[in-house]
């Protein structure tokens, strides 16, 4: 029987309702002749009222109870779903990371998934089971613990059982009915992308288009899995097109850049005056990495009478972390520098296109567009197909709209 997985974020089982309709979809690809891997989010808002328990808990927690706690939304709607389906006449069965077993690694919070074991699953859809409902977000260490794969990690179990059983499709059900050139409930005009490369979508991903999760992005791209991103509240799934993430050659119409993203929860901190010399960097980003700071931009300014700044950003939440690293390397007599300051009001915004391989200029008609504003730039950083600047929060939603407009993105190429 072919093998197809469809995953329900929380949107679209936030309640009975719901359950209903997404149930009555996997009737539908069940009748079409498939065996359906369903893989079920918690209900929405779920996991962060979980998360809240936890913290208000215990400040400093120990992550093998978060797990335990922040996995507990899925296991509730993979029971959901089932018995709705079985109300269908539909054979169906709910399975718990543990029970598949789905093996990551046990860096619990955002566990690696390893391997996932195929031979249960199959022993049940060789005796009659239709649909699997499988718990997203979760697995099990090899200390026999409950792991979750990190925010949003269900499409990464998604695209996991797609490799692990070769889907021959792997459909990710939300609230959007595809990918768009920028967040449709920041830029109400963005327009919808029938296909976008894995390359493009990983940066999207990665710079704060949370519609799917990096690594569901990084998975999908290495097996040469197609994804497609389609709304659960459309009326057929058949009809419905989506989005399709798959292989640049796959894309027939190329812009230069094909869509914004940003990323609302950044920090700038500043460095004042380290001496300029070999090692230094290597004492600071050492120190963040050693406490778990996850760095993104890093600039460092020209030097004079042999000191220099060095600017870098990490998320919000990490500020903290990263100020008592910093002291701690300069109690330890092991770097030295005059001040700290910190910016915890930025926000990042970034233009992502494969196309600026080979063209020039997309930076300069960013940074008009951002002046035309009065946006100031505080920190630029760019690759190969993606330039990143970080603004005051405040002009977040400005510079996305005013670049969506610069680029053209309304219009189709
Ligand atoms: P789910 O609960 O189904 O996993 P998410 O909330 O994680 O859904 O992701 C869907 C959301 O991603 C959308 O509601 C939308 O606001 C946001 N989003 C951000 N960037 C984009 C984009 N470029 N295209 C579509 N949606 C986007
Ligand atoms: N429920 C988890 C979260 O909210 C996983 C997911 O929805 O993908 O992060
Ligand atoms: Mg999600």
């Amino acid at each position: 029987m072919p093998c197809l997985v469809t995953k329900f974020g929380g949107t679209s089982v936030a309640d009975v309702d719901h359950i209903n309709r997404a149930a009555s979809r996997i009737k539908e690809e069940v009748e079409r002749g498939n065996d359906v891997i369903a893989i079920v989010s918690a209900m929405a808002g779920q996991t962060n009222e979980l998360v809240d328990l936890v913290t208000r808990t215990s400040q400093f927690y120990d992550a093998r109870e978060y797990d335990t706690v922040a996995s507990a939304g899925e296991v509730v709607t993979s029971g959901l779903m089932a018995l709705m389906l079985q109300g269908m006449n539909v054979p169906a069965r709910s399975w718990l990371g543990w029970q598949v077993p789905v093996r990551t690694n046990s860096a619990h919070g955002a566990a690696r998934i390893d391997a996932i074991e195929t031979r249960n699953l199959r022993d049940r859809f060789d005796t009659g089971m239709k649909v699997a409902v499988v718990a997203g977000f979760q697995g099990i260490s090899p200390e026999g613990r409950v792991t979750t794969l990190g925010r949003g990690g269900s499409d990464t179990s998604a695209v996991a059982f797609a490799v692990a059983f070769d889907a021959i499709r792997c459909d990710i059900y939300s609230d959007v009915d595809g990918i768009y050139t920028a967040d449709p409930r920041i830029v109400g005009k963005a327009r919808k992308l029938d296909r976008i490369s894995y390359e493009e979508m990983l940066e999207l991903a990665s710079l704060g288009a949370k519609v799917l999760q990096t690594r569901s992005v990084e998975l999908a791209m290495r097996y040469k899995v197609p994804i497609r991103v389609l709304s659960s509240f459309g009326e057929d799934s058949a009809a419905a097109e989506g989005t399709i993430v798959c292989d640049e050659e796959g894309i027939m119409e190329r812009n230069v850049v094909n869509g914004i993203a940003c990323s609302r929860d950044e920090a700038k901190l500043t460095i004042v005056s380290v001496a300029d010399r070999p090692g230094i960097a290597a004492i600071v980003f050492g120190s963040l990495a050693e406490a778990g700071v996850n760095v993104d931009m890093i600039v460092q300014n020209i030097s004079e009478e042999g000191r220099t700044d060095i600017t870098f950003s990490c998320p919000t939440d990490q500020v903290t972390t990263a100020e008592t690293a910093l002291s701690e390397v300069r109690d330890r007599g092991e770097l030295n520098y005059r001040a700290l300051l910190t910016d915890r009001e930025v926000a990042k915004v970034s233009v992502v296109g494969i196309g600026m391989r080979s063209y020039a200029g997309v930076a300069g008609r960013m940074f008009s567009a951002l002046a035309r504003e009065g946006v100031n730039i505080k920190v630029i950083a760019t690759s190969e197909i993606k330039i990143s600047v970080l603004v005051d929060r405040k002009y977040m939603e400005l510079a996305v709209r005013s670049l969506h407009d610069a680029f053209e993105l309304e219009a189709a190429a």
